[in-house]
Parts: structure tokens; sequence; C-alpha cells
């Protein structure tokens, strides 16, 4: 059996957690803290038991039956009634085998007849075990080496994992950009026809222009180009 890893203190509770798989302030099962499974408390499985008992004296087919579906996950018809689940004692799921042998060759064979011999005794003895034992083990428990827990939306959630070095390392450079074809080089323009040079006349008149007004700037031009035009 491997043992649990064991924390300093309750990540659910923050104390000291003691020595049993679950922690005695808060119940949260050790091995599994963020699991939401929480150790089920004594009325529970005593009322899981009773159910069991009653189903089996209703009928022992139909339990056997039933039995057969919910031992896939982990639970016996009353704890399934109840949602309690048996884990192995280091937190994993059991196995169906490891149910049939917990409830059936053990509980209800094996303790029932030693009730049956000894006035119901050992199956007392079998149930007020737990309440002593840190682990919140019967004597059935011991033997097969199972816990008990009820599922619980979980009391803390688990820290966020630390990124993994793969996350870390730089994306792969991109592919070069495929750039969209040139397009066909225009033709140039046609050269435009060059303003033709402006006649002497206009240019002395041009030069005069500061020292004109606007008027008489406008009627020598007008003059010059209808003399320039004939
Ligand atoms: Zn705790």
């Amino acid at each position: 059996m491997t043992q649990p890893q064991r924390s300093e203190v309750c990540p659910a509770c923050g104390r000291y957690p003691d020595v049993g798989r679950f922690c005695l302030r808060c119940w949260v099962l050790n091995s599994h803290p963020y699991s939401g499974d929480r150790a089920a408390p004594f009325h529970f499985r005593l009322g899981a038991e009773l159910l069991d008992i009653l189903i089996l004296l209703l009928g022992v087919l139909p339990w056997l039956v039933w039995m057969w579906h919910t031992s896939r996950d982990g639970q016996s018809p009353g704890k399934r009634l109840l949602g309690m689940y048996v884990l192995a004692e280091d937190g994993q799921p059991v196995t169906p085998q490891r149910m049939w042998m917990r409830e059936f060759a053990i509980k209800r064979l094996l303790f029932g007849l030693l009730g049956y011999l000894f006035v119901g005794l050992p199956t007392i003895v079998d149930g007020a075990w737990m309440l002593l034992n840190p682990d919140r083990q019967c004597v059935h428990d011991r033997m097969v080496g199972t816990l008990v827990v009820v599922r619980r939306a979980p009391l803390i959630t688990a820290p966020p994992k630390a990124p993994q070095a793969d996350s870390l390392r730089l994306p792969p450079p991109a592919p070069p950009a495929v750039l969209p074809p040139a397009p066909p080089p225009q033709p140039a323009p046609p050269p435009q026809p060059a303003a033709p040079p402006l006649p002497p006349e206009l240019l002395a008149l041009e030069a005069e222009r500061e020292g004109l007004s606007q008027f008489e700037y406008e009627r020598r031009r007008a003059d010059l180009l209808r003399r320039l035009e004939e």
C-alpha cells in the first residue's frame, strides 16, 4: 500500500492535519485535498448500512443486481442512495472485485456469521471501530484497506499549475509573408508640352508689375496680348 503524500498543513483549513488519512479538523482527504472527498460521518455510514440491510430484507436478488451496478463506482446500494464512495487507502478508486470482497464476502457473509454466532457483538465492534480509528475505518475497512468518503463540492480549488517548460518556449518564427505580385509597371504619362516661353514684352511688363496699379497692369497686358496676336 503506497503511503499518501502528506503535507505539513492542510490546504483546506490551514491547520496541522494530524496523523490520519483525513484532516481531523475539516475531514478533507489528505492525499487528495482538492477532490471534494471528505470522510463520511458516522451517521451517514450507519444510515447506508441500515439501507443495505433493508434492501437485503426486501430481497437478496435485487440487492445483488443493484450491487453489481454500484460496485463499479465503489458504492453499495445504500451508499449510492446517500452519495458515499469507497476508496482505497491511498485515495484511489477501488476495483469492483474489492467492493464485492468488502460488501458481500466480509460484511455480509463473515460478519453475518460471526454476528449470528456471538449475538451481534462482532457487528457492533466492527461498526464502532471507526469512532476510535483516526482514518474512520471500521474493522472491515482495515481488512480490505478502504476508506469511505462523501463527495462534495471541493472546499478549495487547486492552485494553478506552474506553466510547463514547453509553454514557455517562444513560438516558432512566422513564415515569411507572401507578398502579392507586383502590379505591372504603368506606362509613363506622355510628357506635358512645355509652356511656350513668354514674349520679351510680357516679361518686361511682369518685371515692372510691382510699380504699377492693378488697373494699369491689366490694361497694358491686354494691349500687349492684342498686339502680339496681330
Ligand atoms: Zn483541514
